[in-house]
């Protein structure tokens, strides 16, 4: 058994010994409202936004990014578990930003172990061999964050699964000072009333 996964099994064991009343809590989120950040190790939504057990949905993936698969769990979110109000969370010196779909695609061609990043961007030092499978993936890479913040929010307020009553927040965590800094550009283009329905 890997020392991971001995850590983890022990912490659980600990977590459970004092589960108490979380045993009661239901399904929809209690303060009924959803955040989509980055799955980056160093923000802990949990403790940056104040949640605990049964608060909030907290939707994860590689740069917080409003993929088609965020959106599914938004949809969700609202349609069948009453959320109200969403926030779409980027944040600073994100990984997503030190590369582009040619950069990754290039280097799993290359090989599928794990790259280097050097003063001249990422360096592949794997064996191979690697795959040209990651061409049909498109990796939703950004270089400018404050937009990548916009777009998502954009995108997310024009899906016609997403009713226009749902205001949407967009913000920058600052992984330096632990911070919210709102982008106002996309609280903007987020608000309830923004909206236009075709
Ligand atoms: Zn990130």
């Amino acid at each position: 058994m890997s020392d991971v996964l001995k850590e983890v099994l022990a912490a659980n064991e600990t977590y459970a010994e004092s589960f108490g009343e979380k045993s009661a809590l239901t399904i929809p989120p209690a303060r009924r409202f959803a955040v989509l950040t980055c799955m980056d190790a160093r923000l802990d939504p949990a403790k940056f936004a104040g949640l605990a057990e049964g608060d909030a949905h907290v939707i994860r993936n590689a740069g917080g990014r409003a993929s088609d698969d965020a959106i599914r769990s938004l949809v969700i979110s609202y349609k069948l578990l009453g959320t109200k109000e969403w926030f779409v969370i980027h944040h600073t010196d994100c990984g997503m930003e030190t590369f582009t779909n040619e950069t990754i695609r290039g280097l799993l061609e290359n090989s599928l172990e794990t790259a280097q990043l050097t003063e001249q961007g990422w360096k592949d030092v794997g064996q191979g061999p690697g795959s040209r499978a990651a061409r049909y993936i498109e990796f939703l890479t950004f270089n400018n964050l404050e937009q990548s913040v916009v777009d998502d929010v954009e995108r997310i307020r024009n899906h016609p699964l997403v009713p226009h009553e749902i205001p949407i927040y967009g913000y920058i965590y600052d992984v330096r000072s632990g911070r919210l800094i709102e982008v106002p550009e996309a609280t903007r283009v987020g608000s309830a009333a923004a909206t236009a329905h075709v």
